[in-house]
């Protein structure tokens, strides 16, 4: 699962609901916060009373606990049960619960042209990121490394058959970490809509999707600045909106003075280098957070072509040096926060 340190995330989401707070009416608005995912969501709902607000939160907490346990690559759960069989190559019954991560996850792993692949479960373990807290150890071997990544596992090894499932590749092995996260915002927001309620923000660590209207003001979150304690810029939020980012400071280990962190690039089975953070809108939560991924591995020079083959309109990536690219789209809605605005880049990324 996507694991971020506790303390480090907590960080990230004040600052996006201080920012919040400040702009939303507080008649009428219920929240509730809850631990998933390795970190702190926060429900808020708007327009809506007391108790029915009240018991669709614990609704939706209920089903993060749930996706959160179904999910888990590395604890014992059903998506472990799954990468057991999937390693036998052998037909099997694939879970419910599992069955439509897989086929999501295959439609973004290809639109992202494999930089977003969750079948790579093997390589994050060889690095130590399927554990909470990895050891300061040394990297792994280059070898290891290299015969991994000519093991080759993709999502179309992936052969299912209705709910029969088996993999071409004994090398597959599933993680959902770059994904599972929106995935889970967008069910719960369906069971929100499900209930009613057309107007929320549930807010996962930072990472967060909105729907209605959220009072009378828009409402302005803070992206947090991949190499401060700060934020770096802001933007406006309205109507259904998902903002997802991705960083190399949510999991990582320094070792002999490089730090390696937990998003990798399938081509080389080490952590993407040139990029610390990318932000990403799309109205849903599961393609900004496979996107948010996705273009972190692509990096500065191939992020524009995956924004447009994954229907992605806004982008903001930093790079190693502090300098921010957007396109014009997502230029016209960041607003810098800092004392000093960085160095930015604008290049158009359409037609989309
Ligand atoms: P995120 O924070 O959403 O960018 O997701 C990062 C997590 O996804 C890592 O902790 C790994 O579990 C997993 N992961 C790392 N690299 C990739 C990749 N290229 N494609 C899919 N999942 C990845
Ligand atoms: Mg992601």
């Amino acid at each position: 699962m996507s694991g971020m340190a506790g303390a480090r995330s907590v960080a990230a989401l004040g600052l996006a609901t201080a920012l919040a707070a400040s702009c939303a009416p507080q008649q009428r608005v219920h929240s509730g916060r809850f631990l998933a995912f390795g970190t702190l969501v926060e429900v808020t709902i708007w327009g809506t009373d007391e108790r029915r607000a009240h018991q669709a939160i614990h609704a939706v907490e209920q089903e993060f606990r749930f996706m959160h346990r179904t999910w888990h690559a590395w604890r014992p759960g059903a998506l472990g049960r799954v990468n057991a069989l999937l390693a036998t190559t052998e037909w099997f019954s694939v879970p419910p619960s599992v069955r439509p991560l897989i086929v999501r996850g295959t439609e973004l792993a290809e639109t992202s042209r494999g930089l977003f692949n969750p079948a790579i479960g093997k390589l994050v373990e060889l690095w130590g990121f399927h554990q909470d807290e990895r050891p300061a150890e040394p990297p792994p071997e280059p070898g290891q490394i290299a015969e991994l990544v000519e093991q080759a596992p993709r999502m179309t090894d992936l052969e299912l058959e209705g709910i029969r499932l088996r993999s071409r590749n004994s090398a597959v092995q599933l993680d959902f970490g770059a994904f599972a996260k929106g995935y889970g915002v967008d069910r719960a927001i369906e069971l929100l809509r499900q209930r009613g309620i057309d107007n929320a923000v549930i807010n996962a660590g930072g990472d967060l999707r909105a729907i209605g209207r959220h009072g009378e003001r828009p409402w302005r979150i803070g992206i947090r600045d991949p190499r401060g304690p700060g934020i770096l810029a802001s933007l406006e939020i309205e109507g259904d909106e998902s903002v997802f980012t991705s960083g190399d400071y949510e999991r990582y280990f320094d070792f002999e003075g490089v730090r390696y962190h937990h998003i990798l690039d399938p081509r080389t089975g080490r952590p993407a280098r040139g990029v610390t953070s990318v932000t990403v809108i799309h109205n849903q939560g599961a393609a900004a957070d496979a996107a948010a991924t996705a273009l972190f591995v692509a990096g500065v020079g191939q992020w524009r072509d995956i924004a447009r083959s994954m229907g992605i309109k806004f982008v903001m990536l930093v790079d190693a040096s502090g300098h921010v690219h957007m396109n014009p789209a997502m230029a016209e809605r960041i607003r810098f926060e800092g004392e000093e605005t960085p160095p930015v880049t604008v290049t158009v990324t359409d037609p989309l």
